[in-house]
């Protein structure tokens, strides 16, 4: 048998590229443990959960057609509103991803003549044509809603006064962005976002505060609707879905808000009674199961890829040191070619087309280039290992994910094998 350090030299990992990565790990033993008691907080909060709504086999069974008294539907949709501590959830595989749930949420709760505010800057950048701040076809601004966006001040705070003059008559909805999204912004932890909500909702208290809750999920112990969030929403082929979630989306909030969005989503009358599960029901249980040890991992090579980044003079996002509010890391590569190499590296860490070189395209809803590493078994799910970033500087990165932290490990140690293999660092 291969001692460890020869299986992954054999695998293109260098010695002294591991000797590098282990000095590194022996560090964060103290806040690799603090994950895992975060992890084992979520855990039971997800099994209360299930057990509270008596999840049985007969949840698992797949409908067809209209999905009529879809049992299995109805009760995780039950699952996650009490994980979410919201009185309901819409959770369905018929959300084809982030960006249709936020769409959802934000054009069913938006009226012709309604403002829709961001008090956190720009959101991110496939929210910016649903919106219109990039013309599109359909945008909300087409069908009547006006935009309006305060930035953070230099330090990253929020602007409070800014704020403050910006709320209108016309101010219906407010979006928060939890994550950092393709910005070199910091992510807000959910007390920073509760203090915000009720800001907010001083001045005007029948505003509806929604969070973009992207990458957040289970990263801390309490949730957005926690601390007065009307609706919190997201991706299944992020964190919630934890890698098994084949497809979906989910909305928790208010059960005035969630019905519109589920007017929204199928038709006004229908709502929630339509919608099959077409069988993903095992899948979307127990990938939800999992979703809190899974976002642990991700977090803990969020944590070592910046440690292991940092003294080698890359800028990091979240720093070394700084406790993390979501799963993702930016590192500011410096050029197109570190973007190249560092990508190459995770990409060659993967599971399904660990063969494939990733290179910048043009890809729908994004202004720049992308580029992006994906060995993923559900196509462009970044809970599972991934990198990607937008080809303009800083060059940052974007790393996330990995459904074990072994896997996120050795693809670190891969990016940065590649960086050295193309001259760009030296150890
Ligand atoms: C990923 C993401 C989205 C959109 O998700 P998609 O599933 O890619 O459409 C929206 N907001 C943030 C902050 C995200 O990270």
């Amino acid at each position: 048998m291969l001692k460890l350090q020869e299986f992954y030299q054999e695998m293109g990992v260098s010695p002294a590229v591991y000797e590098y990565g282990e000095k590194v790990c022996e560090k964060l033993k103290k806040r690799f443990a603090e994950i895992d008691q975060i992890a084992e907080y979520n855990q039971a909060k997800v099994l209360n959960a299930m057990q509270k709504n008596r999840v049985s086999a007969a949840c698992f069974a797949a409908t067809t057609g209209y999905g009529y008294d879809d049992v299995g539907r109805d009760n995780l949709e039950k699952v996650y509103a009490d994980v979410f501590h919201t009185e309901a959830a819409l959770v369905r595989p018929q959300i084809t991803c982030g960006t249709h749930a936020l769409t959802v949420a934000l054009s069913a709760n938006l009226l012709p003549g309604d403002e829709l505010l961001s008090p956190v800057g720009l959101p991110y950048d496939t929210l910016q044509e649903v919106i219109g701040i990039r013309e599109s076809p359909c945008s909300l601004k087409e069908y009547g809603v006006s935009y309006r966006q305060v930035d953070l001040l230099a330090d990253g705070k929020f602007d409070y006064e800014g704020i403050r003059k910006a709320i209108n008559e016309k101010t219906r909805l407010v979006t928060i962005q939890r994550s950092k999204g393709y910005a070199t912004r910091p992510t807000f932890s959910v007390t920073q976002i509760g203090e915000l909500i009720a800001f907010i909702k001083d001045i005007k208290p029948d505003v509806v505060c929604m969070v973009d809750n992207c990458y957040g999920e289970f990263v801390e112990t309490i949730e957005p609707s926690d601390v007065g969030a009307d609706m919190v929403v997201g991706s299944l082929i992020k964190n919630p879905g934890g890698g098994l979630a084949p497809i979906g989306g989910y909305i928790c909030g208010t059960a005035e808000c969630v019905n519109r969005c589920a007017y929204r989503l199928s038709a006004p009358g229908l709502g929630q009674e339509v919608g099959a599960n077409l069988g993903l029901m095992p899948a979307l249980y127990q990938g939800f199961f999992l979703a809190p040890t899974v976002v642990a991992s991700a977090e803990k090579g969020a944590i070592f890829a910046a440690n292991l980044y940092q003294p080698l003079g890359f800028k990091c996002v979240p720093d070394a040191e700084e406790s993390r509010h979501d799963i993702i890391q930016a590192i500011e590569l410096k050029s197109e070619e570190g973007m190249i190499a560092f990508c190459g590296g995770i990409q060659a860490a993967a599971p399904v087309d660990s063969f494939a070189t990733p290179l910048p395209w043009e890809m729908p809803g994004y202004s720049d280039k992308v580029i992006m590493a994906a060995g993923a078994f559900v196509q462009g799910s970044s809970i599972e290992l991934s990198a990607d970033g937008p080809i303009r500087p800083p060059y940052a990165v974007y790393f996330q994910g990995g459904l074990t932290w072994p896997h996120a490990k050795l693809g670190i140690l891969m990016s940065l094998q590649k960086m050295i293999d193309a001259n760009l660092i030296t150890l």
